[in-house]
């Protein structure tokens, strides 16, 4: 019998050496660490949110709430349709620590803050909490990003509206399975994609017929939703026909009288990430709803919806560029090879000075169309901008998350592959927000539909283009070739990405000449507008000053 007593070769203890390994990254405070943002916020009015984005920025980087990001990922949301006695139950089985996320990220307003408190910034405030808080977690940034979005699509029905919004706006956090009104605060989702066609809502099939016997503007829905986000909210704004065509709906989760609507849940996916997140099948059978606006208006009504959640999908990609650029930073810095510091090393400079000029463009980008949200409200003639801008930005920042996030991963060697670091969820959730809320093409072809209806919205985003002339050279002719095309190029619709490219270089570009320091714009510049860098990430032309770049990203 083999003796139970470990040899000292079993053991290993002399062999098994921890060293060079870069500590793990925690308990620090994403936005103190971050000069970016923190410019950001005070430039494009957001000044007033400082100490609350100090505050979530220290509750995002503390080991707890990291861990719980693990937990809510490892563990995955459960769909329990019945309960053991075969009666439908349709509810979604949470770990502990997606409910200590989404607690955080209520109670901090990341679902609501422009709303709660509507006064300058207030997009911008909220902007860089959404930044923050998906640093941590995205899958909780999901259910925050609809119900934020759902508020001004709800504005459409006023009574709706005035008996919703408190609850939404409200900072608790309330997991209940009751109806809305006996909550201490509620969560919206959206349900609009059908099997035969996500970007196409038109062709949604879900049936409205008119239930007047149940109460004034009420509906019965049959049909049935390919995807729908964070079903346990407590309604969903959902698009279905009506005789006057495609409609918007809202449905509670549970009706008023406190039974369950027959909101019947058939399987969540099984998705590569934001796995944290449950994303459902819906069947609506004769199901309880509310019309949202007029029939056949659907489109226009929902509209404001998705227009926000654009916002939060160019935020969320923003932040899944910056999280990954600083764990390649945390971990370069720490790292040795060949006898130096990988962050000492000529060509790992590049590589992360080029990384952090990717996420600081996509950030400052992402901030300044936040500001574009608050002068919208002052001034409603800014919004044909305001659309072009959103469209433009969730489209690019969206297109640069998932090689963001493969250089930086390869930055950390094998163990950016391995599940002990952060680094594959944030791969893995790189891609989605290229997709959902108007994936690439249909959002380059919104952008053509955008230039020909409203060309008011082009001409300002030339002056803003136009901002920074005389600021560099490349990005002067840069501009001035693109203003040359733009006519023409508006008109084909198979070129739409490469102009909406061209547009979101130059925006970002300008922003970086106007407001960072020269080293990071001229850098930009040189390797993005002159053909000078290459197709990978680490391509910077000889004089970028590396480690100045790198330095000014990350306050370690
Ligand atoms: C994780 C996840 C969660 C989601 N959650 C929700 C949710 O909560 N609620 C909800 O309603 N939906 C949700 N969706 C669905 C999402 O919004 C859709 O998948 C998305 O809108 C694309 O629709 P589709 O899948 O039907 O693809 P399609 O519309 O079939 O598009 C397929 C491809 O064709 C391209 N394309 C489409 N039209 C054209 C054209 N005219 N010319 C050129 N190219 C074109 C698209 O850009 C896309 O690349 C979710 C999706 C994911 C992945």
């Amino acid at each position: 019998m083999a003796s139970s007593a470990p040899s000292k070769t079993d053991t290993q203890s002399e062999t098994h050496i921890v060293e060079n390994q870069s500590p793990v990254l925690e308990d620090y405070n994403v936005f103190e660490s971050d000069p970016v943002l923190f410019d950001a916020l005070l430039r494009e009015g957001g000044a007033w949110g400082a100490d609350r984005a100090r505050t979530l920025g220290g509750r995002v980087g503390s080991a707890e709430v990291l861990q719980c990001a693990r937990d809510a990922n490892r563990h995955t949301p459960e769909l329990c349709s019945h309960d053991r006695a075969g009666n439908r139950i349709d509810w979604v089985d949470y770990h502990p620590a997606w409910h200590h996320l989404m607690a955080l990220a209520v109670e901090h307003g990341v679902h609501a803050l422009p709303w709660r408190y509507p006064q300058p910034g207030a997009h911008v405030v909220k902007a860089a909490l959404a930044y923050l808080m998906n640093q941590g977690e995205n899958g909780v940034c999901c259910p925050m990003a609809m119900s934020f979005a759902a508020v001004p699509a709800l504005r459409a029905e006023p009574v709706l509206s005035a008996e919703w919004e408190p609850r939404l706006l409200s900072l608790c956090y309330d997991a209940r399975f009751i109806p809305a009104s006996e909550k201490r605060g509620a969560l919206i989702g959206m349900a609009m994609t059908e099997k035969q066609g996500g970007s196409d809502v038109r062709a949604n099939t879900t049936q409205a017929v008119r239930a007047p016997e149940d109460g004034e503007g009420v509906y019965r829905l049959t049909g049935h939703k390919w995807f729908c986000s964070a079903p346990m909210s407590d309604a969903f704004l959902t698009l279905a026909q009506t005789d006057g065509g495609l409609t918007c709906f809202l449905v509670p989760r549970v009706l008023p009288d406190g039974t369950p609507n027959r909101f019947l849940l058939q399987r969540l996916k099984d998705k590569l990430g934001n796995r944290s997140n449950a994303s459902a099948e819906v069947e609506y059978s004769d199901t309880f709803a509310w019309r949202v606006g007029g029939e056949g208006d659907g489109v226009r009504t929902i509209i404001p919806m998705v227009h926000h959640t654009r916002l939060d999908a160019a935020i969320s990609a923003a932040a899944v560029m910056r999280q990954a650029v600083v764990q390649a930073l945390h971990h370069a810095a720490h790292r040795t090879a060949f006898g130096a510091r990988l962050a000492d090393q000529p060509l790992m400079q590049n590589v992360l000075a080029d990384l952090a000029l990717e996420s600081e463009a996509a950030a400052t980008m992402a901030m300044r169309l936040a500001r574009g949200f608050d002068d919208a409200t002052a001034d409603p003639a800014q919004e044909p901008f305001v659309r072009l801008a959103t469209a433009v930005t969730k489209f690019w920042i969206c297109k640069r998350a998932p090689v963001v996030a493969a250089e930086a991963m390869e930055c950390l060697g094998g163990n950016g592959y391995v599940e002990d670091s952060p680094m594959p969820r944030l791969y893995r959730e790189a891609p989605v927000n290229g997709i959902w809320e108007g994936s690439g093409n249909v959002i380059c072809l919104d952008i053509l539909r955008t230039l020909a209806r409203e060309p008011q919205a082009l001409a300002a985003m030339v002056d803003e283009l136009r901002a920074a002339k005389g600021g560099n050279a490349h990005l002067d002719t840069y501009v001035a070739a693109l203003e040359k095309d733009l006519n023409s190029a508006a008109l084909d619709a198979g070129q739409a990405r490469t102009l909406v490219e061209r547009l979101a270089l130059s925006w970002q570009a300008t922003l970086l000449v106007q407001h960072a320091p020269g080293l990071v714009a001229d850098a930009f510049c040189a390797s993005r507008l002159d053909g000078v860098g290459g197709r990978t990430l680490g391509t910077l032309p000889g004089g970028a000053d590396s480690m100045a770049i790198t330095d000014r990203a990350w306050r370690g």
